[in-house]
């Protein structure tokens, strides 16, 4: 087993940690930690430009990355391109389906998958955003997918693989079968979903995919935008700066490939400690879901869901959560707690978990969230129930 607190070295450092916030951010591998370590200590030259003995070292440790997350979404390298993270990615492909009519979105969309939308002046109100709900119990009614898809044929379904808020997996591989019939294009934010489930875009036709490194035991600021299409074909978005083919003063060419979506000079270091995180998580996926349930299981039995003014509102398919996440509606102000949880080292989520609209609906005192990895230990877990019942019993 990769992934226990052996590996983590803020975790194995600090016994006193209770880190329960893997949702928001899981903490970063040491092989991911040492592969960036190493590019930074004994190769660091910049890719993509001239050669000499350490721009071809850095130059292969980026191809080998790229061929390291194509390898993890068994897809191509030549389809992916590196971003800062998810909101970039979705902003970037908000960007090439401006001219859609209408785009449809979840109900429990994270802000990265609104935000960009209503940026374009898309509102529910002027038509040209449309949400699929998804229903109290997680489920979406396929009937009344295909009654919203069929009134918008050839726009875009923007939609999170499982909700961030609720944990829940959502049907995305059904509804993007049944978006296609009506000529409507999908784009999947994995960030949820990435560390838990396997992605396998061979076997899936969708047309955009995104997912962040610093959820995935990976670095923070970078992240992946996989496209169907050729990213050479799809208009250059930022400034130059590197990933052109000739420049004068009267025109650019660019680069016919991605890397004209990865202009100056990348976070090289990033995606090095990305490809490593996307082989650790492939290598070890059995003993990472094994691990998740036992966890989540030992938290049920020790009693989370019967914390004094901690409503539990998850919601279990087959006697298990899709994603190891635990939120309640507290009777009190999420603020209250977060307040009070600042001068202890519990590491929680309290608020509205950047995605209002849910969250809003759920509570209006915002929420409080338990999220798990693998690092995590029945030990934490108890010790986890215990603060928080006596937290609560003092607050309420
Ligand atoms: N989508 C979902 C479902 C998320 O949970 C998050 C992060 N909380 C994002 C998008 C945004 O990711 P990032 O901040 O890494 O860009």
């Amino acid at each position: 087993m990769l992934f226990t607190k052996a590996f983590f070295p803020l975790l194995d450092n600090d016994s006193e940690i209770l880190y329960f916030d893997s949702a928001a951010s899981t903490q970063t591998h040491s092989m991911v930690l040492e592969s960036m370590d190493k590019y930074y200590r004994t190769y660091r030259a910049n890719c993509n430009r001239g050669s000499h003995v350490l721009g071809d070292q850095t130059n292969e440790a980026v191809y080998n990355a790229r061929q390291q997350v194509a390898d993890f979404l068994s897809t191509q390298s030549e389809n992916i391109i590196f971003t800062s993270g998810a909101t970039e990615s979705l902003n970037m492909v908000a960007k090439w389906n401006e001219h859609v009519d209408t785009v449809i979105i979840t109900n429990v969309e994270h802000h990265a998958n609104i935000i960009p939308w209503l940026e374009q002046n898309r509102t529910v109100s002027n038509g040209r955003l449309a949400i699929l709900e998804v229903e109290e119990d997680g489920s979406i009614d396929l009937e009344k997918a295909d009654k919203l898809f069929s009134k918008h044929p050839g726009c875009l379904l923007s939609m999170t693989s499982a909700s961030n808020v609720l944990g829940n997996y959502l049907p995305w591989e059904t509804l993007s079968h049944i978006a296609h019939s009506y000529g409507i294009s999908v784009c999947m934010d994995f960030c949820q979903s990435a560390s838990h489930h396997r992605i396998d875009l061979d076997h899936n036709d969708i047309e955009w995919a995104c997912f962040s490194g610093h959820k995935m035991y990976g670095p923070t600021g970078v992240g992946v935008l996989w496209t169907k299409f050729d990213p050479g074909e799809l208009k250059s978005l930022k400034y130059g700066g590197g990933a052109v083919y000739s420049v004068t003063y009267d025109k650019v060419i660019y680069a016919d490939d991605y890397t004209k979506h990865e202009p100056g000079t990348p976070n090289i270091a990033g995606m090095i400690g990305l490809g490593t995180a996307c082989e650790l998580i492939a290598y070890d996926r059995e003993n990472i879901t094994s691990k998740e349930h036992q966890l989540e299981t030992h938290l049920l039995q020790q009693g989370i869901h019967n914390i004094p003014g901690l409503k539990f509102v998850n919601v279990f398919r087959d006697n298990v959560l899709a994603n190891p996440i635990f939120t309640f509606v507290p009777s009190i102000h999420s603020e209250d707690i977060a307040q009070h949880l600042t001068y202890t080292k519990t590491c929680i989520r309290t608020g509205n978990m950047c995605a209002h609209p849910i969250a809003n609906k759920l509570s209006p005192r915002g929420l409080v969230r338990v999220s798990i990895a693998p690092y995590n230990t029945f030990e934490d877990c108890d010790a986890l129930i215990s603060q928080l019942t006596t937290l609560m019993n003092k607050l309420i």
